[in-house]
């Protein structure tokens, strides 16, 4: 924790360190939403949807680490019980009972869409001005995120056309 680094954040930092915490809740379920379903997926293309997912467990699990070392730097606690992850997070977790290629892609572009619109809904309360740096790292998280739906969306439509042809 830097005293300077604090002093010039603009906007109540328990605030900001809330919305911290919540982005974390989000990132570490979708890391693990990716990591298991990469376990489990089946079906059409399946290694190559493996590999995504996989990748993409990957990319969330660093948003995670991003997220909890900015909050360490304001002051703050990173989630300590992840028993209370559920409850705090934006997008919620999706449990991936059904193995198949198309449910799972479809699980998480739905999870990808709530990670773009609560990343785009942080950067209107944490303004640049009150705190680039932390709005610097949602933007380059979100950049992450829009990548991450085209990338599903793109093999579902991949998938879609092998049945067509
Ligand atoms: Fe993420
Ligand atoms: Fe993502
Ligand atoms: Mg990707």
């Amino acid at each position: 924790m830097g005293t300077k680094g604090i002093e010039i954040v603009g906007m109540d930092v328990k605030v900001l360190i809330e919305l911290l915490n919540k982005a974390l809740a989000d990132e570490w379920l979708a890391y693990y939403q990716y990591w298991v379903g990469a376990k489990i997926v089946k079906g059409p293309m399946r290694s190559n949807v493996e590999a995504e997912l996989k990748e993409h467990a990957e990319e969330e699990f660093k948003h995670a680490n991003m997220l909890a070392d900015r909050i360490v730097q304001l002051g703050g606690t990173p989630i300590l019980n992840p028993k209370v992850m559920g409850g705090i997070s934006n997008c919620g977790y999706d449990e991936p009972t059904d193995p198949h290629v198309m449910k799972i892609l479809e699980q998480n572009i739905k999870g990808e869409q709530c990670a773009i619109a609560t990343y785009s809904n942080m950067l209107k309360k944490i303004k640049f001005a009150d705190d680039p740096i932390s709005a610097n790292m949602i933007r380059k998280i979100m950049e992450d995120e829009v990548e991450h739906e085209e990338d599903l969306q793109a093999i579902k439509e991949d998938i879609e056309m092998m049945k067509k042809a």
